[in-house]
C-alpha cells in the first residue's frame, strides 16, 4: 500500500493561511508568512529554505547577527524582519542587518533609527508596535500615543508601513487585532502584523498582512 506523504509543518501553516483567507474573502498572497526562527539553528532555518520559505524573523539582533551572514549571503533572496524589542544604541546593527523592524514604539528608538538610517545610507521600512492590552512589561507605544510617534517617525525620515501587536496571553486575541485592524485604518496604514502560530487564522481573518510564526514552523522552544 502507497503511503501518503506526511505534510510539512510549513505546509500545515500555508493551508491554515489559505484556508482563514478564503473564509474572510481575501488573497492568500496577500498575507506574508514570517518564519520566526529564534533560538533554532541554522540547520533548521536552512531546511525551511529549502522547502520554500523565503521570510524570516529573529527577536535579538545579537542572535541574528551570529546565524544570518552566511545564510545572507547564500540566499541573497531571503529577507530577515526584527520583531523583538529594540535597544537604542543597537539602532545601526540592525539597519544593517534588517530588512524590515516590526518593534518601532518609542521617541528615542525613532532618534536612533533615523540616525542610523542616515549614517548607514539605508532605509529599512517599519512598523510601530502597539502596546495593544495596555501591558505595564510588554513593549510597544500606548493607543494614545500612537499618533505622536507616528508624526515623529515620518520626520525623521522612516517609512512606517503599519502596526504590530502581540496581545495579551491567555485571553480572546480578536477584539485587539479588530482595534489594531482600526487603529491602522484610522492612520491610513496598510500593513498589519498580527498573529502568531495559536492564533493566526483569526489574525487573518481580521486583517492581518503579516503574520509571524515560531513554534508551528519550528517546534516549541
Ligand atoms: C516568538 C515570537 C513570535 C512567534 O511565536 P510562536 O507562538 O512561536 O508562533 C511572534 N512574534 C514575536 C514578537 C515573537 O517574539
Amino acid at each position: 500500500m502507497e503511503q501518503a506523504v506526511p505534510s510539512s509543518p510549513l505546509d500545515n501553516v500555508r493551508t491554515r493561511i489559505a484556508k482563514a483567507a478564503r473564509i474572510a474573502g481575501r488573497k492568500a498572497e496577500d498575507v506574508t508568512l514570517i518564519a520566526i526562527s529564534k533560538t533554532k539553528p541554522v540547520e533548521a532555518i536552512l531546511s525551511l529554505i529549502a522547502e520554500g520559505q523565503r521570510v524570516f524573523g529573529e527577536n535579538r539582533v545579537q542572535e541574528a547577527q551570529a546565524k544570518w551572514p552566511d545564510i545572507r549571503a547564500a540566499h541573497p533572496d531571503v529577507t530577515l524582519h526584527l520583531v523583538g524589542q529594540l535597544q537604542s544604541n543597537k539602532a545601526e546593527d540592525a539597519v544593517a542587518l534588517f530588512d524590515c523592524i516590526h518593534s518601532l514604539d518609542r521617541a528615542s528608538l525613532v532618534t536612533a533609527l533615523g540616525k542610523a538610517q542616515d549614517r548607514l545610507g539605508r532605509k529599512v521600512p517599519c512598523f510601530i508596535q502597539v502596546n495593544i492590552g495596555a501591558e505595564e512589561q510588554k513593549g510597544g507605544c500606548s493607543v494614545a500615543d500612537l499618533s505622536v510617534l507616528l508624526d515623529q517617525a515620518r520626520g525623521a525620515g522612516i517609512e512606517v508601513i503599519g502596526l504590530m501587536c502581540v496581545p495579551p496571553a491567555d485571553i480572546e486575541s480578536a477584539p485587539f487585532f479588530a482595534l489594531l485592524d482600526k487603529l491602522a485604518d484610522d492612520h491610513c496604514l496598510p500593513c498589519l502584523s498580527m498573529g502568531m502560530s495559536e492564533d493566526l487564522e483569526v489574525a487573518v481573518q481580521l486583517g492581518a498582512t503579516h503574520v509571524r510564526v515560531g513554534s508551528a514552523l519550528f517546534g516549541s522552544r
